[in-house]
């Protein structure tokens, strides 16, 4: 299983830096966050031992039952938070977790401030945006974005960048094109988006931060 781990990574790996290579970008600017939801410790542990150290999950409750022991025994992994964040989970969240990529409306900015304050820790922080303006989807109107982003920096979350989830039955790059020029024009560096079946386009395009799980773990 670490063998069948270690390949599906150098595979990935490779696609990454033969994206960079187009993009005419290093290699080291695009971060592979492995995404782990529905995996096991040991699956887990498998990509760990193949050299992973960032890694995502989508739910809080679920993080919060995986990752206290495996991060006990691997203080350098970094765990990102990449699904929808209820308030009430906020400090839960804001204490496990380096970083939060969904981070969409005023009362979260709120929840977390309050609980960065309790908890003495301060999350990376990605406003994600509703790119496709999709009624069903996470993340904040483009329309509504300066203002959430005026109200989180005032509360001292530390905003690095914008996450989004492009709708899934379109091509992509025109959505991460959207994405980059918002971050672009806010002064944000950062730029989470690109998952198994677009990283290439993304990398293309500017992400920073591609999270996979599918290419990395087999389907779920
Ligand atoms: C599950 C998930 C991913 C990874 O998707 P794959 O297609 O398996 O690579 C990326 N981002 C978010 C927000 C997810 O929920």
């Amino acid at each position: 299983m670490i063998e069948d781990a270690k390949q599906r990574r150098d595979g990935v790996l490779a696609a990454v830096a033969a994206a960079c290579k187009t993009a005419e970008r290093d290699a080291s600017s695009v971060s592979l966050i492995a995404i782990s939801k529905t995996q096991s410790e040991e699956t887990i542990s498998a990509l760990i031992a193949a050299g992973q150290t960032s890694f995502g999950e989508n739910r809080v409750q679920e993080a919060q039952q995986k990752w206290p022991s495996l991060l006990a025994d691997h203080p350098e992994i970094e765990l990102h938070l990449v699904g929808q964040l209820q308030s009430n989970k906020a400090e839960e969240a804001v204490a496990l977790f380096s970083a939060l990529h969904s981070v969409d409306r005023s009362s979260l900015v709120t929840a977390i401030a309050k609980a960065q304050a309790r908890t003495r820790k301060t999350p990376r922080c990605f406003i994600q945006v509703n790119i496709g303006n999709e009624e069903q989807k996470g993340g904040c109107a483009v329309a509504e974005l300066p203002k959430l982003l005026d109200d989180a920096r005032a509360q001292g979350l530390d905003i690095v960048g914008l996450m989004a989830v492009p709708p899934a039955e379109l091509e992509p790059a025109p959505f991460f094109a959207l994405l980059a020029k918002l971050a672009r024009n806010h002064g944000l560096s950062e730029l989470s988006m690109g998952m198994s079946g677009d990283f290439a386009t993304a990398i293309m395009l500017g992400a920073t931060h591609i999270r996979v799980g599918t290419a990395l773990f087999g389907a779920r």
